[in-house]
């Protein structure tokens, strides 16, 4: 990828490790809220439902079927509803202590750090994320991610989300990046794959569990660091 510049990575899932990050705010919540008494389960079937239902909200978010609003809390209404508790009032506080705490969380995807540093002398580094503007500016400052990034553009921002071809236009004009010299980096297939290269830009598919995929217009990669190879 000689022509690259510009190195625009997806934050959720590809350099800030979700899943983990979440997962713990999840337990803490689980248990100051004494779900385990309220609902009679524990809070790894509490987890597993509220993701389920979690991905079906994000879905619908990325769709512009619903607000955010509704993304923050609704997805908790869902989760204690589905247990037999009909509780909106519990449902927005929880909604909120999640979007407070859950980004403070400091877990990254292995390898992040030293790929961030092997890029950063030779390539401009920005992110391009569907989060929230707040959310998202919280977790790269309490990883350590935000030294590296020139860049940080939201969907909120740029006024589209991922796969939308205006996000990434958005994201040239702001950085002077042109398509031949941008590549996306992401975990999403439909956001940062399909979107990047609609708007012809490279593309590098971050999957670590699925089996290697060859002959594709992109590149895929199951650890960040064989991007030490490819850039
Ligand atoms: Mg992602």
């Amino acid at each position: 990828m000689k022509e690259v510049k510009h190195v625009f990575f997806d934050l959720d899932r590809t350099l800030w490790d979700f899943e983990s990050n979440s997962e713990a705010t999840l337990k803490e919540l689980f248990s100051d809220f004494k779900l385990s008494e309220k609902l009679g389960i524990s809070d790894t079937e509490f987890i597993y439902e509220y993701k389920r239902i979690n991905e079906i909200f994000w879905e619908d978010y990325r769709n512009g079927t619903i607000e955010k609003q509704h993304l923050r809390y609704g997805r908790f209404e869902t989760a204690l509803k589905y247990f037999g508790r009909d509780d909106k009032q519990m449902a927005s506080e929880i909604g909120e202590l999640y979007i407070s705490q859950s980004p403070r969380k400091t877990g990254l995807i292995d390898g992040s750090l030293d790929v961030l540093e092997y890029l950063n002398p030779n390539y401009k580094l920005h992110i391009i994320t569907n989060g929230f503007e707040e959310v998202q500016h919280i977790k790269m400052q309490s990883s350590g991610l935000s030294p590296f990034f020139q860049h940080i553009i939201t969907s909120e921002s740029a006024g589209a989300k991922k796969p939308s071809g205006v996000i990434f236009d958005f994201a040239e004009r702001l950085t002077g990046a042109t398509a031949q010299n941008s590549v996306m980096i992401g975990d999403h297939f439909e956001a940062d794959i399909i979107g990047a290269m609609e708007s012809r830009w490279k593309a590098v598919f971050f999957e670590p569990e699925k089996p290697k995929m060859k002959n594709e217009p992109f590149i895929h990669i199951h650890h960040l660091k064989e991007l030490m190879d490819i850039l």
